[in-house]
């Protein structure tokens, strides 16, 4: 394909594509394949390659199982109706990753040599990509150190690799409005941490406040700022958006938000549509004013996952508000509308937002 000679072993025993695609669920099956590339301080990434999917051999020692020296990537391919696969925005999510090695103090990763990788798994394993209403392959490119060793450096050796996941609507029954939780007591990150890299230790850190929540029916969990606990940040999968007084309102990137590639198609399409769109800081103390005076028209989170989600109820310590009627928005469905028709070849793409993978 390009530059660098990735090699292609293909397996000898397929398995069974998925019977449903209607069942697919998120992040549970996987490929055929998987890409996989070493590091080492003397020779930079070495020998690319793409084998069947099989289980990692590593020194219960290495540095990853420890200290968490790590970063992943998400995003997903396509089958457009005429049969071509493409891409989303490819080029954003491979220079937030080296965004994300150089805090994490993970080596750089060649742009072309992350493009080629990722275009020449998404080819081996075409025939995986879901065309039911809503389905996609969810792409899961990793880094993990992997020297065994107990002290604490950034590694020397390490694996860059790619999975593959058919995954299926994100609402099986369409765009569905989610209840969120305004978590006042445990914080993600703060600003100087590692907050705006994407890394397994911010998830860890979120998983008491999402039990909490998910225990008192609400789907999600909004983070406040680690400081003050006072401005809003985003959804920990997701970030988020408001729309007051017809102006779009979404947390300024501050260090410890994480730079969504759809956050940053959500600012660019609703400039498009002629919105105003404030990217700054947004107490939470604003935020419920405006939801108790009805000038929070709508909310929603962006993220690859589910492209765009709805938020019909916020809860912020005894009190639940609920946003317009509960229902989805006007411009949530817009977004929506716009992004998986861009995405699924169904609209033009006048941004050059889609790569295809030939
Ligand atoms: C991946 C992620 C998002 C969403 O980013 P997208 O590029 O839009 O998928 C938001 N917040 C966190 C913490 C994330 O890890």
């Amino acid at each position: 394909m390009g530059n660098y000679s990735i090699t292609i072993e293909k397996t000898t025993c397929p398995k069974a594509k998925p019977a449903d695609e209607n069942k697919l669920g998120f992040g549970k099956i996987f490929t055929d394949h998987m890409f996989e590339v070493d590091y080492c301080t003397e020779k930079g990434w070495y020998n690319p390659r793409v084998l069947p999917f099989h289980n990692l051999e590593l020194s219960p020692a290495s540095m990853v199982f420890h200290y968490g020296q790590e970063m992943f990537e998400g995003l997903k391919a396509y089958k457009t109706a005429d049969g071509r696969v493409l891409l989303f925005r490819p080029d954003c999510n491979i220079e937030r990753a080296n965004n994300s090695n150089r805090r994490l103090m993970i080596p750089q990763i060649p742009e072309d040599l992350f493009l080629e990788a990722l275009k020449t798994i998404v080819k081996v394993d075409e025939d995986w990509i879901p065309t039911a209403e809503g389905t996609s392959l969810y792409i899961r490119p990793f880094v993990i150190a992997t020297d065994p060793f107990l002290g604490v450096r950034p590694g020397d050796t390490y694996k860059f690799i790619i999975i593959l996941s058919p995954s299926g609507a994100y609402y099986p029954e369409g765009l569905n409005p989610v209840k969120i939780w305004i978590e006042d007591e445990y914080v993600r990150a703060v600003k100087g941490g590692i907050g705006e890299a994407k890394t397994g230790g911010n998830y860890v850190a979120s998983l008491a406040a999402q039990v909490k929540a998910h225990e008192a029916g609400y789907s999600q969990v909004l983070w406040l700022d680690g400081v003050e606990r006072k401005y809003i940040e985003e959804v920990g999968a997701m970030n988020i958006f408001f729309k007051i007084n017809g102006t779009v309102v979404t947390p300024m990137l501050n260090g410890s938000i994480l730079p969504g590639v759809t956050r940053r198609s959500c600012i660019e399409l609703c400039k498009d549509f002629g919105l105003p769109v404030e990217e700054r800081k947004i107490s939470v103390e604003e935020l419920t004013e405006a939801a108790r005076t009805g000038a929070l028209e709508e909310c929603w989170g962006s993220g690859t996952a589910a492209v765009i989600s709805p938020v019909g109820h916020l809860r912020y310590e005894d009190e639940v508000f609920r946003i317009g009627d509960g229902g989805i928005g006007e411009v949530s469905q817009k977004l929506y509308d716009t992004v998986t028709g861009i995405q699924l070849g169904k609209l033009e793409d006048t941004k050059g937002w889609t790569v295809e993978v030939k």
